[in-house]
Order: C-alpha cells, then sequence, then structure tokens
C-alpha cells in the first residue's frame, strides 16, 4: 500500500533519509519509534508530500504522487494524517471540520458529507459535540475529530505522528482506543509514537529510525524484549 524506495532526502547538509526501504502491507500497522531528530516526521511527511525528496520513489496504493497540481491533491486525501497539533478549522463545527473535504475534494453533497460526517464522528465516540466549535472540546476529543476528518476522505493509509503527545496523560487512552479499534478493523496505519501499549496492542511491525536510517525493525514483543542495535538498546533503557 505504501513503498518506499532508495528515499534519500537532505535539507541543505543534513542527510535526513538515508537509503529507506519500506513496504507496508494493505491493512498492516507499523510503528515507528526513534530519538529525537531521528527523521520520523521527515519520513511521514514524504508521504504525502509534505516534503520532497531527491531522491527514491515513494509510492501509495501504486501511484506515485506527483510534485503539485490537481492529481496531487486527489492522491494526497488517499493518505489521511494526524498531527500531534490537531489542526481544527477553529471557526468551524466539529461536523463542519469533517465534512469540508469530502464536499470541496471528493464534491459530496453535503447531505451526504453530513450523514457520514455524523457516522464517523459517532465511530470516535463525540457524535455528540458535533455543533461545537473546537475550542469547546478537550484534546482527546479534538484529536478524535481530527481522525474523523481525516477517515472522511476514506484514504487509503492513515499517518499519525505522535498523535498522543501534546495530550494530558487522562485523554492518551481515549484517542489510542480509537486508534486500536481503526486497526482491529483493518486500516493501514503508520504511527510515529512511544506509546509501547499501542505497539504491543496495534503493531504487526515496529521500525526503529536513527540518523535518519531504517536501523532496526521487528514484531513488536521482539523488538521490545530483544533490540539487536546498541542504539535501540540505548533508546528503550530510556523511554522504558
Ligand atoms: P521528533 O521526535 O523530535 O519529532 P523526528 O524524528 O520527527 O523528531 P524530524 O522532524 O523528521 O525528526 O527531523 C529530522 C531532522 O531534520 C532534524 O535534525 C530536524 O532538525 C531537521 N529538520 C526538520 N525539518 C526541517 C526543515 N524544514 N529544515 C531544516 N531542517 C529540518
Ligand atoms: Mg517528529
Amino acid at each position: 500500500m505504501v513503498s518506499m524506495h532508495g528515499v534519500q532526502k537532505w535539507f541543505g547538509d543534513l542527510h535526513v533519509l538515508q537509503d529507506i526501504e519500506l513496504d507496508v502491507a494493505r491493512g498492516e500497522v507499523v510503528v515507528v519509534i526513534g530519538p529525537s531528530g531521528s527523521g520520523k516526521s521527515t519520513l511521514c511527511r514524504a508521504i504525502n508530500r509534505l516534503e520532497t525528496i531527491q531522491e527514491g520513489e515513494i509510492r501509495v496504493d501504486g501511484n506515485v504522487l506527483p510534485e503539485e497540481g490537481k492529481e496531487l491533491a486527489g492522491l494526497r486525501s488517499d493518505v489521511g494524517m494526524v498531527f500531534q497539533s490537531f489542526n481544527l478549522f477553529a471557526h468551524k463545527t466539529v461536523l463542519e471540520n469533517v465534512t469540508l473535504g469530502p464536499i470541496k475534494v471528493r464534491k459530496k453533497s453535503k447531505a451526504e458529507a453530513d450523514k457520514r460526517g455524523m457516522e464517523l464522528l459517532e465511530r470516535v465516540g463525540i457524535d455528540s459535540q458535533a455543533s461545537k466549535v473546537p475550542s469547546q472540546l478537550s484534546g482527546g476529543q479534538q484529536q478524535r475529530v481530527a481522525i474523523a476528518r481525516a477517515l472522511a476522505m476514506d484514504p487509503k493509509v492513515m499517518l499519525f505522528d505522535e498523535p498522543t503527545s501534546a495530550l494530558d496523560p487522562e485523554m492518551i487512552k481515549e484517542v489510542l482506543d480509537t486508534m486500536v479499534d481503526l486497526a482491529k478493523g483493518g486500516m493501514t496505519m503508520i504511527v510515529v509514537t512511544h506509546e509501547m501499549g499501542f505497539a504491543r496492542t496495534a503493531a504487526d511491525r515496529v521500525l526503529f529510525m536513527a540518523d535518519g536510517r531504517i536501523v532496526e525493525e521487528n514484531t513488536p514483543d521482539e523488538f521490545f524484549t530483544n533490540p539487536k542495535s546498541d542504539r535501540a538498546k540505548d533508546f528503550l533503557a530510556k523511554i522504558l
């Protein structure tokens, strides 16, 4: 569903993505972990061309995303993205946040988009908040709106970049539970997170990144109990 081959990216002199080879199968859940600055966010952003790459190839469901233009908008919406900061439209209601993309990009009717929007809000457990604006919601609720908004575009893959790291502890679980449901429902997911519980429950594979490289990949159980590289051992010693 997502493939990256020979991917290289530099920011000036900094080689942020080095020889990236990655194939994520349909329905697979891949957790990406690694120290700050190792290139995790850049990897995610490269997948939907929020960052350009200098070498290599990235495909989503077989398609290479073009650099710009109308076609990019269409293909980009195949990739749902949820960030640490929720990036909701502050002056729109929760439901409008979810229906805007389907109406504008997918050309759905308002009625159709509203119906599906409400179904998605129900799925993430906040349908009762539909007519509020984001500032009236808790952080965990806002993040679930962001997830519903991404799902409304019927993405083929969902990318999550530290979706719970800006949340108060008591709100982390509700967001992780939503993500676990999504994973169990067969969504293809790439998730940057240091939440080991999520990785153990939902991930098929853990990638460990350091200095722009995928240094190690393994099943969550193997990775957490028996990391192979010194970099991974050091990192796990710090966070566990
Ligand atoms: P964190 O865990 O802190 O989120 P990360 O693994 O997501 O880190 P990236 O954000 O991908 O790391 O950054 C990788 C490297 O690229 C870092 O050294 C960062 O400073 C650098 N970098 C990121 N964005 C830019 C940019 N727009 N211009 C220049 N350098 C950048
Ligand atoms: Mg990051």
